[in-house]
């Protein structure tokens, strides 16, 4: 799974195929640079 670095708070965690993802920390909207696998 991928992790990522929250630019805010320096918060580390582990995020799903997604572009965007909220921190679970300080609720920031935060790049993953991660592309979303097409559901279609
Ligand atoms: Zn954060």
């Amino acid at each position: 799974m991928p992790k990522i670095n929250c630019p805010e708070c320096g918060f580390s965690f582990i995020v799903g195929m997604v572009e965007t993802v909220t921190c679970p920390m300080c609720s920031a909207e935060v790049q993953t640079g991660i592309e979303p696998e097409d559901a279609e």
